[in-house]
């Protein structure tokens, strides 16, 4: 079958790496070799590709920027797309057609361009655009799925079409995407127009906060690691809990919680998938002992088999 494969991405001119590390990929940079990452750089291609691989019945996983995702320490047979799609258009007068490759940072350089307004909370926010809408990122009271109108999605069962919203399931931080195996190819998002130096300027804002809050970007993270919960209807933060257990910048050898902002876990260099998924779990354990809160993950996971959880 992996020759196949092979053969397949040779003869179509498809960039590929074979028995290579994953976590090179990724922005936490933790996940070991997997059999194939595979790079698309247009719709028809991935599409193409994901037919091939639906009819072979070889299963696969695609991210984009890789910024919320760890990968096992080691999955042989793992195939990973990694999608770059970038195409935007003009589907209507107030709605953008978008590649879900695209990454955030081009999405708000052409926002800005073109005075299209509302996505500026997108900003420092890491990946792309399929990303984004898979786990509904957002930040200051934002989340991309107020501004998705539908979607074209190659289903789970091999059939390319376009879907409303209704179809996407989102929740705070969550989508059918984020743990599914549908596809996202293109979205639609509603626009307002706007004046170019707004649009920059609350840019440049939001880029400020988020430097004087989070860790640098050259550390590897994956954003935050845990959602915030909600009790009582009260949305609390995470890490504000954390630290509020004595947690902030405590280290293990291989992670740490950043001293800057408790919700981010750190890789220090050399973390396998077990050192980030015990040091969330004593997390966890610490938090629901202290305050009866359990924290769920943000941060996706990804078995030696393909199964995200
Ligand atoms: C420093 C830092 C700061 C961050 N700040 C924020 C923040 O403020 N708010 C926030 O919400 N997040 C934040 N994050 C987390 C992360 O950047 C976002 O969740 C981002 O939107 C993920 O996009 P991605 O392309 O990297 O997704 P990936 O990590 O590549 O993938 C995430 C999920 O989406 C799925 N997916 C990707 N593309 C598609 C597609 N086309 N179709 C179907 N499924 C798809 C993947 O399979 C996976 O399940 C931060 C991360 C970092 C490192």
């Amino acid at each position: 079958m992996k020759k196949k494969i092979k053969s397949y991405l040779t003869d179509n001119k498809i960039r590929f790496l074979d028995n290579s590390e994953i976590g090179d990929f990724l922005t936490m940079r933790v996940g070991g070799k997997v059999g194939f990452i595979i790079f698309t750089d247009s719709n028809e291609k991935l599409t193409e590709l994901l037919e091939v691989l639906f009819s072979l019945k070889q299963k696969y996983i695609l991210i984009g920027g890789g910024s919320n995702i760890i990968f096992p320490d080691y999955g042989k047979d793992l195939i990973v797309i990694i999608n770059n799609s970038s195409e935007i258009s003009m589907e209507k007068k107030d709605t953008l057609k978008v590649n879900t490759g695209l990454k955030n940072t081009d999405f708000l350089e052409y926002c800005k361009n073109n005075n299209i307004a509302g996505f500026e909370f997108l900003a420092g926010i890491p990946g792309t655009l399929g990303g984004a809408t898979a786990v509904n990122a957002g930040a200051f009271g934002e989340s991309i799925s107020d501004k998705i109108t539908g979607g074209d999605i190659f289903t789970e069962d091999g059939n390319f079409e376009y879907m409303n919203k209704d179809f996407f399931k989102f929740e705070y931080r969550d989508s059918r995407f984020k743990y599914g195996k549908d596809i996202i190819i293109n979205i639609y998002l509603k626009f307002e127009n706007g004046s170019k130096n707004s649009i920059k300027n609350r840019i440049n804002e939001i880029v400020k906060l988020r430097t004087e809050k989070h860790p640098p970007y050259s550390s590897f993270t994956a954003g935050c690691f845990f959602k915030n919960p909600e009790v009582e209807g009260k949305k609390l933060s995470a890490g504000k809990l954390i630290e509020n257990c004595d947690l902030k910048g405590y280290e293990t050898e291989e992670a740490m919680i950043s001293d800057k902002h408790s919700n981010f876990i750190v890789n220090k260099g050399t973390a396998g998938f077990s050192d980030i998924e015990e040091l969330g779990r004593k997390v966890q354990n610490i938090v629901k002992k202290k305050n009866g809160i359990s924290l769920e993950r943000e941060v996706i996971f990804v078995s030696p088999g393909g199964d995200k959880f």
